[in-house]
């Protein structure tokens, strides 16, 4: 008889030691009652891709790549996703039957699925900000032009990168870019904080009036406190002011879909992994 194995999966990252990915995926595993185990490991860029080889060749099944990988990720990648082709970055790597090394990204299916499904959030005929020009950023504009909202600003510290940006999606839609300091008397129904300056408690040079009445917020970066975009928009009267711990556990369950076939259910973690924290977002 042959006795059930358990299937290997990971996060790759450096840093990654922060990560609720492991937590995530293993609430995961007991809700849908599959054997897998989810470790955390510390890969830098120069060592991604023998330890990606070493992690395939020794029975791991799939991957989650974080900071700074996801581009390395998507170069390695034998096939991809076209959500992961129009990003030019992959969050998750899974090993098919056939031996090829699937890429996708759901970080942006991750970010709609919070928006507009937990939180209700349109983004349909809206005036959106995108706060920052990097990977991040990447990933999640091709799902935000599928919701046909009114308009689209790339604001970025370095302006010429989201003029790169907005180039290479130009035949899909017509973003405006600038620098922070082109954001002065504009007005937005929908602010997202793609640049990772939460990280080091930073927040980009916002103007006064830039969040339109009943606007909403929201930060790609979380904390187990409100990050400093989180607090602006509680403080410009933001509808909702959020940060991405949704996005985490909801571009997570996509990865899990994609490897094991199941989509978990998200809501009772999310509101676990709120509950411990110092702040209640909404
Ligand atoms: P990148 O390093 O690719 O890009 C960073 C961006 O932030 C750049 O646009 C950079 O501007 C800008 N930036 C950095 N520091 C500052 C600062 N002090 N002031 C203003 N702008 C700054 O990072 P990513 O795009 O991969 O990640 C961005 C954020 O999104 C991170 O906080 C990350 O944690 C978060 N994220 C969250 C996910 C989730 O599931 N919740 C998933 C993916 C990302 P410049 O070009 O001028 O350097």
């Amino acid at each position: 008889m042959k006795l059930p194995t358990t299937d290997h999966y990971a996060v790759f990252g450096d840093p990654v030691a922060h990560s609720k990915s492991p937590r995530i995926h293993r609430a995961f595993a007991a809700q849908t009652g599959q054997m897998l185990d989810y470790s955390a490991r510390q890969v830098s860029a120069e060592q991604f891709e023998t330890s990606v080889q070493d992690f395939f060749a020794h029975g791991g099944k799939g991957i989650n790549c974080t900071v700074p990988l996801k581009e390395l990720a998507w170069r390695f990648a034998t096939r991809k996703t076209a959500r992961a082709d129009a990003a030019k970055a992959v969050n998750t790597l899974a090993l098919k039957a056939d031996g090829s090394i699937l890429g996708d990204n759901t970080d942006g299916i991750g970010l709609m699925t919070d928006l507009t499904v937990n939180h209700g959030i349109e983004l349909s005929g809206r005036r959106i900000l995108i706060l920052g020009a990097g990977g991040a950023c990447r990933g999640i504009l091709e799902p935000i032009i599928g919701q046909r909202p009114q308009s689209v600003v790339i604001a970025n510290r370095s302006p010429a990168k989201a003029t790169e940006l907005s180039l290479e999606f130009a035949d899909t839609f017509n973003f405006d870019t600038c620098g922070f300091d082109g954001l002065a008397g504009l007005s937005f129904d929908l602010i997202i904080n793609a640049t990772s300056a939460s990280l080091s408690g930073d927040l980009p040079p916002l103007p006064a009036g830039l969040l339109a009445e009943n606007g909403d917020c929201y930060d790609l970066a979380y904390a187990d406190q409100a990050t400093a975009f989180v607090r602006w928009g509680q403080i410009n009267n933001a509808r909702h002011s959020l940060d991405g711990l949704g996005m985490l556990v909801e571009q997570a369950a996509e990865a899990y879909l994609l490897w094991r076939g199941i989509r978990p259910q998200t809501a009772s973690l999310i509101a676990l992994l709120n509950s411990e924290r110092n702040f209640q977002a909404h």
